[in-house]
């Protein structure tokens, strides 16, 4: 936390407990609005950190064990801390009622499966339906690593709100509002780290070069971030892979690495993450009213874990963890793929019906 360049680059205030309502106006980015620059870990304590990280069970705080009553042992722990979002859906829609629901998504791992190519990470037809159905009912975010255009696609419905790149590059349009009152589309385009577009761009090239001779390693431009997969990589290559990725961040003080499942993160040292972008769609889409609005926020990766942290010190609405084995995680709930993701969202449409049937007549 001793970065000197990070610290003398704090040319942005933003309050740390909360933003500005943004200006809203077509086309353009949101200037009123700005972040605050980090300090950037030394590099080679985010690669000691990293090599542990990718190690497959490093994450697991209580590993599931295959054999006998232990693995009952271990799941009930696990179900204690962090109930299965479908077994406890009646307490969740309780606490819901007579309130609105703003949901927020992640892609890959929470709508899609996670697959070998990223490129390929399509979600099914019947997730597309359950996602187009539940935004009649709450508003919607995807909130992903990927770019805000590679995400669009993937997902390909207008009906909802999109943020790219951990929320570096959030849009708000109002052909995704529920209250539409013109034909005229307004635009919010909120981009707190566009003036390191070349950087990345520049840093993107260079990880390319880096690590073509690793078999298997994938660089991907997420625009505001670069994620260097590497889930098709030997697993003897795995340190190499960091290594190479850490000399590349030698020349690249502004930057810094994170970590998600199998792919490593370079980001700007901003701090912006994907619970800051939380907080910024509902105050900007005016749902930031506990009293009015229960957030849930669905997730499987680390960087979900800003989020869920942001929903549980708000004491104002659920992170449900997506994940198969016991995680250490500040969601309340969690659900174990993405074909569970589906089934609660048609939980939540089935119950929306049930509790708004005009609405339901009027489709
Ligand atoms: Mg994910």
């Amino acid at each position: 936390m001793s970065d000197p360049v990070a610290k003398s680059e704090t040319v942005l205030a933003l309050p740390s407990n909360m933003m500005p309502s943004p200006v809203t106006f077509k086309g353009h980015t949101c200037s009123s609005l700005s972040v605050t620059y980090i300090s950037r870990r030394k590099l080679v304590e985010v690669v000691d950190g990293l090599l542990g990280v990718m190690t497959p069970s490093s994450t697991c705080t209580k590993p599931y064990v295959h054999s006998g009553s232990d693995e009952v042992a271990a799941d009930d722990t696990w179900m204690a801390k962090c109930p299965s979002a479908l077994a406890s859906f009646d307490q969740i829609i309780a606490n819901a009622h007579g309130k609105k629901i703003a949901l927020f998504l992640d892609y890959d791992g929470t709508l899609s499966p996670i697959v070998n190519d990223p490129e390929k990470a399509f979600m099914s037809p019947e997730m597309r339906t359950a996602v187009k159905n539940v935004t009649k009912f709450c508003p919607t975010a995807i909130v992903s690593g990927r770019s805000r255009d590679k995400v669009f696609e993937f997902v390909n419905l207008k009906e909802l709100y999109y943020a790219g790149s951990h929320g570096l590059d959030i849009l708000v349009s109002s052909t995704a509002s529920q209250s539409k009152t013109n034909d005229d589309t307004e635009v919010k385009l909120f981009q707190p780290a566009s003036e390191f577009l070349p950087m990345i761009s520049e840093v993107n090239k260079s990880l390319v070069e880096a690590t073509q001779s690793i078999k298997g390693a994938n660089v991907e431009n997420n625009k505001f971030c670069v994620s260097v997969h590497y889930r098709n990589v030997d697993k003897k290559d795995w340190k190499l892979v960091a290594e190479l990725v850490d000399n590349v961040l030698k020349d690249f003080p502004r930057l810094k690495l994170t970590t998600g499942r199998k792919v490593l993160e370079v980001r700007p040292v901003i701090d912006w993450d994907k619970g800051k972008a939380v907080e910024f769609l509902l105050q900007s889409l005016r749902l930031d009213d506990p009293e009015s609005v229960l957030p849930i926020y669905i997730g499987d990766d680390r960087t979900d874990e800003d989020a869920f942290k942001v929903l549980r010190e708000r004491n104002c609405g659920y992170g449900i963890l997506v994940s198969q084995v016991p995680k250490e995680t500040e969601a309340f709930y969690s659900l174990t793929s993405p074909s569970e993701v589906m089934e609660f969202l048609n939980s939540l449409v089935r119950w929306k019906e049930e509790e708004s049937p005009k609405v339901h007549d009027q489709e």
